[in-house]
Order: C-alpha cells, then sequence, then structure tokens
C-alpha cells in the first residue's frame, strides 16, 4: 500500500516552476497554490495582471490533491438549515454559487482543454437510517420547489440499480460532477502560466507587511512587493496569518483507494456510478476513480494531523467502514491510503472577501473541490474592478473561542459526533 495521494501519483507534476528568486513587485501576489489560489491567478492572468503564486511546497500539494474528487452542487448543509441561519435570500445565492462552480469547472476545463475526465455523475445522498430518509425528504421537497428541480428522491427500491449496498432512500443531485483532481490542479496552473502568471513552488510566505497601499511578501527564497495579495492557504495557514489562524479549524480527513476493481465488481457494488455520501454524522463518501479503483473516505478520528502515522491509524478505520456498507468487499487490497486538511470554519459555511487589506477566500468544510476554483475567480474579479459577485459578502465572521491555531478541542468534538450518531 502507498501512503500517498492517489491523485499526485496518477496525474504529472507541474513542470512550469520558476527557479529564479523571489524578487521584484507585482500587481497581485496569491498565497497557496491550490484550486482557489490558482483560479484567481489564472482570472487575474487572463485580464493581463502582473500576477505571483507562492507555494510553500509543489501545486495541489494541500488539499486540492487529497480530497475526494467529489464535486457537488448545491449546499454541503442542508438547505433549511441554511434558510433558518442564513436567511432564504444567501441560502439561496449561496446555493446557486455552488452550482456555478460546477459549471466554472466546466467551461474552464473545455476552454483550457485540461484532461481531467470532468463528468456530470450526479451524487446520491444515501440514508444510512430509515428515520435519516425524513429529514432528506424533506429538505429534498424545498430544495427541488425552490432552487433545484435537477433533483429527484430515490426510494430503497430505485437504489437496487444504483448501488449494492442496502440504503434507506437517497435523494439524488444531478448537476454534480466528478473529475480526476490531481490532472486537474496541475491543468490549471498551467493555464496560468500560459497567460503569463509566475508560479514559485517551494516557497514558504513568513512574514506579510502593508504600507502606504503596497505589501511586503517575505518567503523562504526572498522578497516580493505587490498591489493586493491573497490569502489562499486553507487548513494549511501558517502562524504569521494569525487572523485567519483564529477562525479556520484543520480537520484531518482520509481517504483510501483499493486496487481497480474488474467489471464484474463495478456492476455489483456501484452500477450506478455516481458520488456517494451516507447520512451519519461521523460518515463516509466514495466514487469510482477513472481506473475503478473505490475511493473511500471519512473523518474516520477526530485529529489534526495527517501524517504517515495518522494516515494510516485512520486507514485501519475507512477499511473497517468499507467492509461494513460493501461487505462484498471486505478483503479487496487497498492500494492507496492518505489524509490532508480540511479548513473547517465553526458554522462549516465558507468565507471570502477583504479583510485588513488582505484578499481572502477559505474555510469550504470539506466542500470546496468546485467552490474554490470559482471563488478564486471571484476574488480576481473584485480586484480587478469587476461587478462583486461573492455571495459571501458581508457574512460575519468572529473567531473561535480560544482557539488559536491548534485545534486541542477535537477529541471532544469527535465525541459528542459519535454520541450523536448513536442517538439519531
Ligand atoms: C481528505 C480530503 C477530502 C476532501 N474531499 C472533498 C470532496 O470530495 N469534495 C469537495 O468539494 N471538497 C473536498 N475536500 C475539500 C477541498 O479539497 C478543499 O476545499 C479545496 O481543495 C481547497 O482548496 P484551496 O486552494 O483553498 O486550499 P489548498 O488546496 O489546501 O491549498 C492551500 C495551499 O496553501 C499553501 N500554503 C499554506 N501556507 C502557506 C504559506 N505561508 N506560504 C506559501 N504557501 C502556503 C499550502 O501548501 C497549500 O498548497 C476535501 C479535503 C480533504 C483534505
Amino acid at each position: 500500500m502507498k501512503f500517498l495521494s492517489y491523485w499526485h501519483d496518477t496525474a504529472p507534476r507541474f513542470a512550469g516552476a520558476a527557479t529564479s528568486p523571489l524578487e521584484g513587485h507585482y500587481d497581485v501576489v496569491v498565497i497557496g497554490g491550490g484550486f482557489t489560489g490558482l483560479g484567481a491567478a489564472l482570472q487575474l492572468a487572463k485580464a493581463g495582471a502582473r500576477v505571483a503564486v507562492v507555494e510553500a511546497q509543489h501545486i495541489g500539494s494541500g488539499a486540492s490533491g487529497r480530497n475526494g474528487g467529489h464535486l457537488n452542487n448545491g449546499l454541503a448543509h442542508s438547505y433549511l438549515g441554511a434558510k433558518a441561519e442564513l436567511g432564504k435570500e444567501r441560502a439561496i445565492a449561496l446555493y446557486q454559487a455552488l452550482d456555478d462552480s460546477i459549471d466554472t469547472l466546466e467551461n474552464l476545463i473545455a476552454e483550457e482543454k485540461i484532461d481531467c475526465n470532468f463528468r456530470r455523475a450526479g451524487k446520491l445522498k444515501l440514508a444510512s437510517k430509515p428515520q435519516h430518509f425524513d429529514a432528506i425528504a424533506r429538505n429534498f421537497e424545498a430544495i427541488h420547489a425552490e432552487v433545484d428541480p435537477d433533483t429527484a428522491l430515490l426510494s430503497t427500491r430505485d437504489l437496487e440499480s444504483e448501488l449494492g449496498s442496502p440504503f434507506h432512500g437517497a435523494m439524488l443531485s444531478k448537476k454534480s460532477a466528478m473529475m480526476h483532481m490531481g490532472r486537474y490542479v496541475v491543468g490549471l496552473a498551467e493555464a496560468a502560466s500560459r497567460y503569463g502568471a509566475t508560479i514559485f513552488e517551494g516557497a514558504t510566505v513568513t512574514a506579510h507587511t502593508q504600507a502606504n497601499g503596497k505589501h511586503g511578501i517575505e518567503t523562504s527564497r526572498g522578497r516580493l512587493t505587490a498591489g493586493n495579495v491573497i490569502v489562499a492557504t486553507g487548513g494549511y495557514t501558517t502562524k504569521n496569518f494569525a487572523y485567519f489562524r483564529r477562525r479556520i479549524i484543520p480537520v484531518g480527513s482520509f481517504i483510501i483507494a483499493t486496487r481497480p476493481l474488474s467489471d464484474a465488481e463495478v456492476a455489483d457494488v456501484m452500477p450506478g456510478n455516481r458520488t456517494c455520501v451516507n447520512s451519519m454524522n461521523i460518515g463516509n463518501y466514495w466514487r469510482l476513480a477513472p481506473d475503478n479503483r473505490l475511493i473511500f473516505g471519512g473523518r474516520a478520528r477526530f485529529s489534526a494531523t495527517s501524517d504517515q502515522r495518522s494516515d494510516a491509524k485512520s486507514g485501519e478505520i475507512l477499511r473497517a467502514s468499507l467492509a461494513a456498507i460493501f461487505p462484498q468487499l471486505a478483503k479487496v487490497e487497498i492500494d492507496y491510503c492518505w489524509g490532508g486538511l480540511v479548513d473547517m470554519t465553526k458554522d462549516r459555511y465558507p468565507r471570502a472577501g477583504y479583510q485588513d487589506g488582505i484578499w481572502f477566500g477559505m474555510g469550504y468544510s470539506g466542500h470546496g473541490a468546485q467552490l474554490s476554483t470559482h471563488l478564486g475567480t471571484m476574488l480576481a474579479d473584485a480586484i480587478l474592478g469587476r461587478p462583486d459577485r461573492n455571495p459571501l459578502n458581508g457574512l460575519s465572521w468572529p473567531a473561535v473561542p480560544g482557539h488559536f491555531g491548534k485545534p486541542w478541542f477535537l477529541p471532544l468534538v469527535g465525541l459528542y459526533y459519535k454520541a450523536l450518531d448513536r442517538l439519531q
């Protein structure tokens, strides 16, 4: 078994990084080489701005190259819950922004000819317990009537042609998609680079200053100045960005990938070939890879670290969950096991905008694979003076009480959700 992201292992590395020292002035410096940062950089470079991306490791090394590859449309929250928490207008705007995110990806992939197996597969939100179906059905009725007619409610019977595991019904979101995340992130960097963005890898931003409308960005490989800065560092945000460290909770999330399944196994396990997520609080999500591996993820352990030891422990928990859902695969070989840091916010809504002279987009809370590119382009548009389409504008973002970077409280949160899963 490889302790390595399947996406990293099966995509070429970005080959266009600048090797020169970091120096000079840019219109915009983007910190972080994931989807958010690269989406912004592409949009800015296309408009003729002088833009640099500064990435501490390599393109896609963060969550963008480590995720489950589900491009879900609509809200990850219950739509009814979001309406109660945010008000109907913003809940709809956010729902539609997620729908638009998939269109943005589809168009960008076509325009830039990125070979990444993008496919509108549809997503199943599966009821793990009979009582979960009632909540899914209530949510479906409001979504279908108010914001997304491309949805359907499926019964246990309907699910027989979708997957080889008994669930108690599901909501199908037909606009949802999937793709090869590694090939996409590298293709996005290549596109930004083609339009003139300079991309630095292996350069960590260690300090940031601001004076007279000019930003100074100290890095491990030199110093840049810029008219604007975008912080797109997600769950990997470093100490020098204390404002964001107090608001972003980095949470480890983990994935295993089986060996490629045979056609007969696919027909038995996942004939519908969609993205799937179950309804538990400590839930699981899965899909097939382009080479028919089952990519199976979940929170597994409530840990703020993702390293080989932590990933391996989580991998064992995931293997047991996989066997519980698909007993047919209880003994299947696991070829990959990896983890990454999710950039959680307390209320699990993302945040993007402008704070103390800095543009930022983060806090996708495990659901940013589609929204991050889209939000990046929105941040770029705002900098370019184009109409501001950011659906998160003005959403308040208080610091998490008692949180200064390391989330000491995660095990307690884990215990709470475990108890909830037993009760509900
Ligand atoms: C295991 C896992 C599974 C997931 N599954 C899904 C899914 O199926 N569907 C979905 O929608 N979302 C999923 N997500 C979330 C999704 O991947 C993220 O929301 C998205 O990739 C965020 O992109 P980003 O560009 O904002 O951040 P990232 O991709 O994390 O990029 C941030 C980058 O900033 C760099 N950085 C940080 N600090 C500095 C610094 N000081 N100097 C320079 N560089 C710095 C990091 O090295 C990193 O590369 C998952 C996440 C994880 C971890």
